[in-house]
């Protein structure tokens, strides 16, 4: 494949483009910036640390992608502006910005401590809020932008033990349905993919059990792969999906149907 050539196959052209992806490292993120490179995008991809990094990136520049690596924890104010500022030194524009870092402290409530409520809601929902306030500055300037927010099924129905991560994904819902109307009439578009049970790091500490009591709930009859979430989020970065804003969409084999 030529350099920055879109994968042959791939629908979505993003030739020029410079898509960031937080959480790049691992599942999820990794699949997504693993295809926006395929589609011909330039990635800048995050996590806490560059090693971690590293399988993605060369991933991406062995199938003749481009993609750099920054380490910030996107909880951290300080650390989202540098990199910002970073990435907008090293590329002159940002046109996708995927918020994908995300984890879990889950408890039940009446047993949750503080520190795993505010790690929780720092990283998945005031992570998602500082990345699109300092990118979104960037994409306003270019009169152009694609804000694409990871939620998750919980942030819609709820989970037992889940009363910190289903707070922060509602957060991100109510958040991205806010910006996108701030940000539209400047052809910004902000979406959100709220990804029902898909096969990564995060899910793979739960015992076989509950995910095959997961696998009789989905309508589908399997688990999901981080594949199936990349595919929907490069439609949304893309021209084409330019008439599309503030939806939020699953992406979980039925569940939520
Ligand atoms: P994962 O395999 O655990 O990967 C999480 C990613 O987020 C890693 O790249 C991690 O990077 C990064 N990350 C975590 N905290 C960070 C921080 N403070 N600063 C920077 N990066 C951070 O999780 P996943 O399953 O791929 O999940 C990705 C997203 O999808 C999350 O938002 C998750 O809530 C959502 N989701 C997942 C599922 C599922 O079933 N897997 C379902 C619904 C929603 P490092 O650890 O290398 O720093």
């Amino acid at each position: 494949m030529a350099e920055g050539a879109p994968a042959p196959g791939c629908r979505v052209d993003l030739t020029g483009q410079v898509a960031l992806v937080t959480g790049a490292s691992r599942g999820i993120g990794r699949a997504i910036a693993i295809r926006l490179a395929a589609c011909g995008a330039t990635v800048a991809g995050i996590a806490r640390t560059l090693p971690a990094l590293e399988g993605t990136l060369q991933a991406i520049r062995d199938a003749g992608g481009t993609a750099e690596g920054w380490a910030a924890n996107v909880a951290n104010p300080a650390d989202v502006q540098r990199v910002v500022d970073e990435v907008e030194a090293k590329f002159p524009k940002i046109h996708v910005l995927v918020n994908n870092a995300g984890l879990t402290r889950d408890g039940l409530m009446l047993r949750m401590e503080d520190a795993a409520w505010d790690e929780v809601i720092d990283t998945n929902l005031k992570g998602t809020f500082l990345f699109s306030r300092a990118v979104g500055a960037i994409m306003m300037r270019g009169r152009y932008g694609r804000i694409i927010n990871i939620s998750s099924v919980s942030g819609l129905m709820g989970n037992p033990g889940q009363a910190n991560y289903s707070a922060s994904k509602a957060g991100v819902i109510g958040f991205s349905r806010t910006i996108a109307r701030e940000l539209a009439s400047r052809n910004i578009t902000v979406n959100v993919v709220a990804p029902g049970f898909i096969t990564t790091d995060m899910t793979d500490v739960l015992p076989d059990k509950i995910k095959a009591e997961v696998k009789e709930r989905v309508p589908v009859r399997r688990l999901g792969a981080p594949e199936d979430i990349a595919d929907l989020v490069c439609y949304l970065s893309g021209p084409g999906a330019s008439y599309i804003t503030g939806q939020v969409i699953a992406v979980d084999g039925g569940m939520t149907a």
